[in-house]
């Protein structure tokens, strides 16, 4: 049996035939056609108004920060359970993280926690939508609302994420997603800022391109960057957004039946939380402790079958650990939880064999 990875990108629609053209046009900077189709796409697909390709998904959420402008001293409310560049991009935007706790059901951030973090500092809630699943949205945007606090959305692993019919990234001033080879739909590396506000549009993407002045040319009037995203990326990305909705029918096909075959295991499956749809980024389970959850792992790699550990809280990490914090839900769940192989390719017999495979290391475990 050959190593089952834990992801794995689908190239095999039109990347290959739209990259060719980029090649034989010579644009392969940010100009050119695919940028402008690929912006438009996402922004449809998503619900919004605009969208502004990024170089990856890491300062696409610095340049929807830049965009909101913050200050030394403000505050910005994010969960601690998520990937670390959610608070670095915080801090690099010359605001401070303020983390809060995950919901046991939904792994999402509490939102009874997110009132009790308020303070008059606080300027925003950043909501990241951990593994696909989404958070309350609804909630959220009515503290920020009753607060006067912009929300911003890290979608980088909700692509295709809803609640209702109302797609993760539409909910926020300003959201950002990342098309790391490992998200649901990739551009190598690439990531796109949405917001339906022009005026945040227009900042933003002065911002990614030097600041260049709209009335005068080869002039800046900020001091700016270059995030931009190349028509090579773009044009991938392209034909990912063709095939979106075949990843995630495919993707939600293979959760279903991780846990139809999971359900005799002593596991508990990430689950969906009712009127919403968990896009599954990353299928993930709960195993009882610390030390099965190791051995889990390193059985499964034995079996050649690749897995992770779920993300490790950031407020437990060095940069961030210098005012000690507990987040028990998170904590505990860092250390119990794998996330199990869900790419779109994945075949029916390999999720059997995975299946197979954690209930042989169950029935060992019983002996
Ligand atoms: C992947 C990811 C990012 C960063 O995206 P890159 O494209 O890798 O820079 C940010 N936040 C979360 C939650 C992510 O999973």
């Amino acid at each position: 049996m050959e190593r089952i990875p834990v992801y794995q990108c689908d190239l095999t629609g039109n990347e290959k035939k739209y990259v060719d053209d980029c090649l034989e046009s010579t644009w392969i900077s940010c100009k050119g056609k695919y940028v402008k189709l690929f912006e438009e796409r996402f922004a449809e697909y998503i619900g919004v108004k605009y969208a502004t390709g990024c170089s990856n998904g890491t300062v696409a959420l610095h340049l929807a920060l830049e965009t909101l402008g913050f200050n030394v001293g403000d505050e910005i409310i994010v969960p601690s359970f998520t990937y670390i560049a959610s608070s670095n991009t915080i801090v690099q935007a010359g605001a401070k993280p303020i983390f809060v706790d995950s919901f046991p059901d939904t792994w999402q951030m509490d939102t009874e926690d997110i009132i009790r973090k308020i303070t008059p500092k606080t300027k925003a809630i950043m909501a990241v939508h951990l593994y696909g699943q989404m958070c309350d949205m609804d909630k959220i945007c009515k503290i920020a609302k009753e607060h006067g606090l912009f929300v911003l959305e890290d979608c980088a692993e909700a692509f295709g994420s809803k609640i209702g019919e109302k797609y993760a990234g539409s909910y926020g001033d300003i959201s950002a997603f990342s098309f790391f080879g490992n998200k649901t739909i990739t551009t190598g590396e690439g990531g796109m800022v949405v917001t339906n506000n022009k005026l945040l549009y227009d900042k933003a993407v002065r911002l990614k391109t030097q600041g260049v002045s709209a009335y005068k040319q080869y002039w800046h009037d900020l001091p700016a960057y270059n995030y931009r995203m190349t028509n090579i990326a773009a044009a991938i990305g392209l034909a990912q957004l063709e095939r979106a909705d075949e990843f995630l029918a495919k993707k939600r096909a293979l959760v279903d039946m991780y846990r139809d075959f999971l359900k005799e295991v002593p596991v508990v499956c990430h689950g969906e939380k009712e009127g919403t749809t968990h896009s599954y980024w990353m299928f993930s389970i709960l195993t009882a402790n610390e030390q099965e959850r190791d051995s889990l792992r390193s059985f499964l790699d034995e079996k050649n079958i690749e897995t992770r550990p779920l993300f490790f809280p950031v407020h437990t990490m060095e940069v961030y650990n210098h005012c000690h914090e507990k987040h028990p839900v998170c904590e505990d769940f860092s250390l119990r939880g794998i996330n199990l192989p869900s790419w779109p390719g994945l075949q029916k017999e390999q999720v059997v064999y995975i299946c197979n495979m954690i209930k042989e290391f169950y029935l060992n475990k019983r002996k």
